[in-house]
């Protein structure tokens, strides 16, 4: 019998993107399910001060409302000239939900007179996975850069066409999202949710007594 474990997502490309990751971890027994899939439920608003306190709150929303285990992600780009900022605040950075072309325009003009070597910067993805009446994990990934000076690349989304991966000299826009997928933030931190998926899978398991 396999578990369902409800992602709080509507996005099919994060959750075919957490199959992938447990399928080549040889991960059975676990069921992944989107919001589409179970009953609406209210979605609270994503307040917290960190990536993390916003995945564990989304969470745990997920979690009471269905029964089921649930894993959430927040995500966004750290800025170090602009102190770590967009941060917690990347999607709506220039005032507009989503307005990614607003977003890049916007810090673009922050960083025109930022030299090169002060221009780094990273993706950050926290992934919490709650059990209902049980364990609570969260855990991060980071995706180091550099932010260029004008957009490249049709690929992607966000601020991928201002971001330039550490070691490479295209941006996250020109990565096919197999490439993207293979290094970015929301990868590896997924990649570090593994083991307490795993050791939910196993915990439905019948035991050799029963
Ligand atoms: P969310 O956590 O998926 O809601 O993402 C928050 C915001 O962070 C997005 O709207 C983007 O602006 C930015 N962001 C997060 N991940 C990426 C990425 O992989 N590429 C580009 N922008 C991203």
């Amino acid at each position: 019998m396999s578990r369902r474990v409800l992602v709080a997502s509507r996005n099919a490309k994060k959750l075919g993107e957490l199959r992938r990751i447990l399928d080549e971890a040889g991960i059975v027994g676990v069921e992944i399910v989107g919001l589409n899939d179970v009953s609406p439920y209210a979605e609270a608003p994503e307040t917290g001060a960190t990536f993390e306190e916003n995945a564990l709150a989304k969470a745990r929303d997920g979690a009471a409302a269905t029964g089921l285990a649930c894993v959430a992600d927040d995500s966004g780009l750290e800025v170090d000239a602009l102190r770590g900022m967009p941060g917690v605040l990347s999607a709506r950075w220039s005032g507009r939900h989503g307005d990614d072309a607003a977003n890049n325009a916007l810090l673009l003009a922050q960083l025109a007179e930022v030299p090169d070597e002060r221009r780094c910067a990273r993706f950050v993805s926290a992934c919490a996975l709650v059990v209902p009446g049980g364990a609570e994990t969260v855990v991060r990934g980071e995706w180091p850069g550099a932010i260029g000076r004008k957009p490249a690349g049709a690929g992607g989304f966000g601020y991928d066409p201002l971001f330039i991966p550490e070691g490479g000299a295209v941006t996250a826009a020109q990565l096919t999202p197999a490439q993207k997928d293979a290094v970015s933030h929301r990868g590896r931190a997924l990649a570090r949710l593994v083991p307490a998926l795993a050791a939910l899978s196993l915990e439905d398991r019948p035991r050799l007594e029963d």
